[in-house]
């Protein structure tokens, strides 16, 4: 519960609300750990799986335009999300995130054109910038 409620932005209430509605409406099913029955793994059902797949159906329609852009301007529009999730939580509207951005490993040149990671010791082009890093850590504010 706690991770989800941090994944979503949401109280653990919230979550625990919305899971036990998913359960009934069975749509998710739980397995619980042998050892701790207070911990257990969402499944989703056959009927859940059908329909996040007909509700990712929207998702998809963005890919159409995506896929017409001149890849300098898939680039752009790659950078330009980066910006907004970053300003987003900054701004506190989303609190989970896992981007190069507000990572300590991140470093940039003045003018923020070139990227590198201080982890994989490596320069970073725009597509290789990170949204989502599981060795994401987060940086520390003065
Ligand atoms: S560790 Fe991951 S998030 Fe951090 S700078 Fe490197 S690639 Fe980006």
């Amino acid at each position: 519960m706690s991770y989800l409620a941090d994944e979503f932005n949401m109280t653990k209430a919230t979550i625990s609300d919305t899971v036990k509605t998913l359960e009934q409406k069975q749509l998710i099913k739980k397995e619980y750990e042998t050892n701790d029955t207070r911990s257990y793994i969402i499944h989703l059902t056959k009927k859940g799986n059908d329909l996040a797949e007909q509700t990712s159906l929207f998702a998809k329609q963005i890919q159409i335009p995506i896929d017409k852009l001149h890849a300098t301007e898939k680039e752009n529009l790659l950078l330009s999300l980066l910006d907004i999730i970053h300003h987003l939580n900054k701004s506190g509207i989303i609190n989970i995130q896992r981007m190069c951005f507000t990572c300590h490993f991140y470093k940039s040149n003045k003018n923020g054109q070139e990227h590198f990671c201080g982890l994989l010791n490596t320069k970073l082009a725009d597509t290789e910038l990170r949204i989502d890093c599981a060795e994401h850590k987060q940086k520390q504010t003065v």
